[in-house]
Order: C-alpha cells, then sequence, then structure tokens
C-alpha cells in the first residue's frame, strides 16, 4: 500500500532522513520505533507532503505521492493524527470532527463516521459540545485520532499517540487502533513506547540517526536482545 524507496530529507543542509526504505501492506499495523530525535516525525512528515524528499520514492498504491500537495494526499486516503495532538481548542469536539471530514461531500458517510467514532470514543458523544481545549490529554488524543477518521483513510499515520499519557489511558487508546485495523483501516504507528507499539502491530522497523536500522515482525523485535535492551529497558 505505502512503500518508502531510498528517502533522503533535509532541514536545510541538515540531513534527517538517509536512504530510508519501508512499506506497509495494505490491513497491517507497522509501527516505527526509536529514539528522540531518530527521525520518525520526519518519516511521517514526509509521506504526508509537508516536506519534499530530495532524494528517493514514495508510492502509495503504486503512484508516486513525494511531489503531491498534502491536500491532495489525504484526498487519495492517507489521514494524519500529529504528534501533541494538535487539535482545534477553541472548537468544540464536534467542530473538530467536522475539520476531519472538510474535504468530503458524501453526507451520509460522513454521518455513518459519525456514528462510528462515539461507538469507538463514547466520551466524545457527551463532550460533544465542549471546547476541545477543555478536554483531558486523553480525550484529546481521542479526538485527535477521530478527527483523522472523519477525512476516511484507508492509511491511518498515527504520531507517538502515547505521549504524555498515563498508563491506563495508554492502554485503551492502543485497543482502540487496533479496533480501527481489524475494522479495515490499514496503521502506520511512529512511537517512543516501543513495548506496547509492538504488542499491537503485525511489523516493526527500528530507526536510529536518520536511518532505518532493523526490521522484523513485531513478535521477533520484541524478543530481540538488542531491541530489548535499547528500548524495552530489558
Ligand atoms: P521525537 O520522538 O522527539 O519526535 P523523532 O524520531 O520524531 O523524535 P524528528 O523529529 O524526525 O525525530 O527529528 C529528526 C532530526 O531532525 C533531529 O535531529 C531533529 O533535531 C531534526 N529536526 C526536526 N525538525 C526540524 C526542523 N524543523 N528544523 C531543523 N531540524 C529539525
Amino acid at each position: 500500500m505505502l512503500e518508502l524507496r531510498g528517502v533522503n530529507t533535509f532541514y536545510g543542509a541538515v540531513p534527517a532522513l538517509r536512504d530510508v526504505s519501508l512499506s506497509v501492506r495494505e490491513g497491517e499495523i507497522v509501527t516505527l520505533i526509536g529514539a528522540n530525535g531518530a527521525g520518525k516525525t520526519t518519516t511521517l512528515m514526509t509521506i504526508c507532503g509537508g516536506i519534499q524528499p530530495r532524494g528517493g520514492e514514495i508510492l502509495y498504491e503504486g503512484k508516486p505521492i513525494h511531489r503531491t500537495p498534502p491536500n491532495e494526499i489525504v484526498r487519495m486516503g492517507i489521514s494524519q493524527v500529529p504528534e501533541g495532538r494538535l487539535i482545534f481548542p477553541e472548537l468544540t469536539v464536534q467542530e473538530n470532527l467536522d475539520m476531519g471530514a472538510f474535504l468530503r461531500g458524501d453526507r451520509d458517510g460522513i454521518r455513518r463516521d459519525m456514528d462510528y467514532i462515539f461507538s469507538l470514543f463514547p466520551i466524545l458523544a457527551q463532550r460533544r459540545r465542549q471546547a476541545g481545549g477543555t478536554l483531558s490529554g486523553g480525550e484529546q488524543q481521542m479526538l485527535a485520532i477521530s478527527r483523522a477518521i472523519m477525512a476516511r483513510p484507508r492509511l491511518l499515520l498515527l504520531d507517538e499517540p502515547s505521549l504524555g499519557l498515563a498508563p491506563i489511558i495508554i492502554h485503551q487508546i492502543f485497543g482502540i487502533i487496533q479496533k480501527i485495523n481489524t475494522d479495515g483501516t490499514t496503521v502506520f504507528l511512529v512511537e517512543q513506547n516501543a513495548n506496547q507499539a509492538l504488542k499491537i502491530a503485525h511489523r516493526g522497523y527500528v530507526m536510529e540517526n536518520c536511518r532505518v536500522v532493523m526490521e522484523n515482525s513485531a513478535q521477533a523485535l520484541l524478543n530481540d536482545q538488542a531491541v530489548r535492551k535499547a528500548y524495552l529497558g530489558m
């Protein structure tokens, strides 16, 4: 579904991605783990069209997208939940969700997806008239995920959904990510919380210093000595 081939991205003269290659197959949860500053967010930004790579290719369903503008990439079925959630704090929960559906015209589909979201996160239905900024961190993460789903993606990109959340909320949100996946959405999950991410993923990639240094099934990475030592604190 998604393939990065030898992607090189720079901030000015400073390289941020060096020869990054990875793939996501339809139906999978694939995770990209790595330490602070490894290049995970830059990988997502490059896929979404926020930054243009200077070298390499990004293919989505066989079509090159590395020169495609971000709004067109959303239209093609890729939607991102950014790091730090970035919901609209002044807008209500309902208005935040409406923003997610901005590029869509199918009213019945939008209503169906809204019902789907309220079934995943009943708390958002209760809070639909409340300003987004008044929600707890966990609820804001739920809203950010829901807003991305309102664009009806086939591929959902998530940047550190566990950031700053309590373990019980992380567990709940990762359970929902798994449900979204079994309901038919392919997921690419960037995480520093390698343990949780590898527990729900099918496959994983490890990133260090702007490069992908390891790839394997999530189970094999969970059992790998080097990964356990560096990322699982074992
Ligand atoms: P984190 O977990 O902290 O988000 P990350 O793995 O997502 O880390 P990136 O944010 O992609 O890492 O950063 C990769 C490298 O690019 C780092 O060295 C970082 O300092 C640098 N970098 C990130 N954003 C910018 C920017 N806007 N301008 C210049 N350098 C940047």
